[in-house]
């Protein structure tokens, strides 16, 4: 596993995995277990800790996301690093529903990536919200609906609001 298997550029667009693939106790249990964490690991170094749609590259906070949605799937092809803005937009009834930090928009100016990419480096650089979904041309805010032919078209914008859960955003 030393190298990434080669992979067509994926998009980021907001959707949800499926109700019932949410966490159980059994995956609760496997997701503390040696075996997840020595995968997990070997994961970020073969993709040296970087976001495979923002090209974020971070040692800590990284996710190790099954790309196919089924958290049962740990076939090194299901798996791929992802950052933790990103992983807010593709699960994004985490993102808006329990974590509240994610508003959904039917206008942008940017694809998804570089919303991402644009919001991190304007936040970091001490933009507000407002400035940067200014710049981002964000425009029709709307709810999320858990369907994903309607979420697909859809730019999530991830605000600086506090994650209901505490855990921070990078
Ligand atoms: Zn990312």
């Amino acid at each position: 596993m030393d190298k990434a298997p080669t992979k067509k550029k994926q998009l980021l667009f907001p959707s949800y995995a499926p109700p019932s693939k949410w966490r159980s106790p059994d995956q609760d249990k496997w997701l503390k277990s040696r075996t997840w964490r020595n995968l997990r690991q070997k994961i970020l170094l073969r993709d040296d800790f970087t976001c495979v749609y923002c090209g974020f590259r971070a040692e800590k906070w990284q996710i190790v996301d099954h790309i196919d949605g089924d958290p049962e799937n740990h076939s090194p092809f299901n798996l791929q690093v992802i950052c933790q803005m990103c992983n807010l937009v593709k699960h994004s009834g985490m993102g808006c529903v329990i974590e509240g930090v994610v508003d959904l928009f039917k206008k942008a100016d940017y694809p998804q990536e570089e919303i991402i990419k644009i919001t991190r480096k304007m936040r970091t650089s001490g933009s507000s919200d407002a400035e940067i979904m200014v710049l981002l041309g964000l425009k029709e805010k709307v709810p999320f609906v858990q369907d994903r032919t309607y979420l697909k078209p859809l730019f999530a914008f991830v605000t600086s609001r506090p994650r209901k859960s505490g855990k921070p955003i990078f």
